[in-house]
């Protein structure tokens, strides 16, 4: 015998449990790229319409919206779910696995996709004692770190004056029955980078004759490793990566430009402010100091997720009473991003990961991996949650949870 799963599960959750595994496996069968995800969201635009929601379409392509006003008075609650699949061949033999070659849910936005629709369903059903307003955001593109700046864009939450978000992932480095958060800053912000340097080519044996860009390149990439060992505060956390490096065409020229890009990741927007002109500071100055120019763009894909500490604390607590205090775990600060980042600047948030990997000894890929696969127990606990935190943020507790 491995170790068990324990975790209370309410009446309303078991009683769902089914439906929504099967509402989980469909969405898995039927994976679509960031922008493309037409089914998914018109299977999640119908099921809204029918509990009663008023549904939004063609939010940044594909997002949708559906809102939900309860029958007592009370605040407004934005829930995100992101709805995108990967470019993977799957390469799990379950018999839910993917039917459209080389797309794949390995990031488990199918579970998180299915966790919200099944809580709208629990919402739709309680909505005459409802105290408030449920506004469901359903993303589009979350992987291409653009799809939550196309739905603000197109007016998503346009008239929603939200006072608390939150939104569920599942979390393949951790065992199902456990819930990871943390308070702060979450995931960092990125950017891409992209950096020309310009010299004069010339003959490889003429050095002199020539401005070289190449040595002044690797002059500005050495450099650019101080921007976090030198200009990070030891408390916060910074990357600087560059990734592509593009230049010359022969052993004996000397090149007129060096195309790189990279990225730059890091933990608090001020951070991000000062590292930025840091990184113009030292491109042109390196650059200018061999005789070359250098041009810098950067263009920010999402901001760091930072969770609001009372939401944080609010969600710990329901987690707790769900999973036990001994599995809610502090997430470590992540160098990842993710672009909910965009409506937690709008609304304050709590972004919750509940632990998905198998704990009977089965190996599961990670996230982004063609042999991502999770333990389905995870589910009911996501929805647990979501229910939990949305209750306790009414002021209210959901009936008493018992042993599943
Ligand atoms: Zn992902
Ligand atoms: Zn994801």
């Amino acid at each position: 015998m491995g170790p068990e799963l324990v975790a209370t599960i309410s009446p309303p959750v078991s009683a769902v449990r089914e439906r929504l595994s099967a509402l989980r496996r469909d969405l898995h069968q039927h994976p679509e790229l960031g922008f493309q995800e037409v089914r998914t969201a018109s299977l999640i635009a119908a099921r809204l319409a029918e509990l009663g929601y008023t549904v939004r379409t063609g939010l940044g392509k594909t997002g949708v919206t559906g809102r939900l006003a309860g029958g007592r008075p009370g605040p407004t609650i934005l829930i995100r779910s992101e709805i995108d699949a990967l470019p993977l061949q799957e390469a799990v033999a379950v018999p839910w696995r993917s039917r459209t070659p080389g797309v794949m849910h390995a990031c488990g936005h199918d579970a998180n996709t299915a966790i919200v629709l099944t809580a709208a369903e629990v919402w739709a059903r309680e909505r005459a004692s409802l105290p408030g307003t449920m506004v469901l955001a359903f993303q589009p593109a979350e992987e291409l770190l653009e799809g939550a700046a196309a739905m603000l864009a197109d007016g998503a939450l346009d008239g929603v004056d939200a006072t608390a978000a939150f939104a569920v992932h599942l979390n393949n480095e951790a065992p199902v029955g456990t819930v990871t958060l943390r308070s702060g800053p979450v995931t960092a912000s990125a950017d891409r980078l992209a950096i020309v340097v310009t010299g004069q080519g010339g003959h490889g044996a003429f050095p002199h004759l020539a401005r070289d860009p190449i040595v002044a390149t690797a002059h500005l990439i050495t450099a650019l490793q101080t921007l976090v060992s030198r200009e990070t505060p030891p408390a916060h956390s910074a990357v600087v990566s560059i990734t592509t490096l593009k230049a010359g065409t022969a052993f004996n020229i000397i090149p007129d430009t060096v195309e790189m890009t990279g990225t730059l990741r890091c933990s608090h927007g001020e951070l991000r402010e000062r590292l930025l002109a840091s990184l113009h500071r030292m491109a042109e100055g390196t650059a200018a100091a061999l005789g070359c120019q250098a041009r810098i763009d950067h263009r920010l894909l999402t901001p760091a997720v930072v969770n609001d500490p009372a939401l944080t604390r609010l969600a710990w607590d329901v987690a707790a009473g769900i999973v036990g205090d001994p599995q809610v775990v502090e997430l470590e600060r992540q160098t990842g991003a993710d672009d909910v980042a965009f409506f937690w600047e709008r609304v304050p948030g709590c972004y919750m990961l509940v632990g998905s990997a198998k704990i009977d000894g089965t190996p599961v890929g990670q996230h982004h991996n063609a042999s991502f696969d999770i333990d389905e127990g995870t589910l009911a606990i996501g929805l647990e949650l979501l229910l939990g935190v949305v209750a306790r943020t009414h002021g209210t507790t959901r009936a008493a949870p018992r042993p599943a």
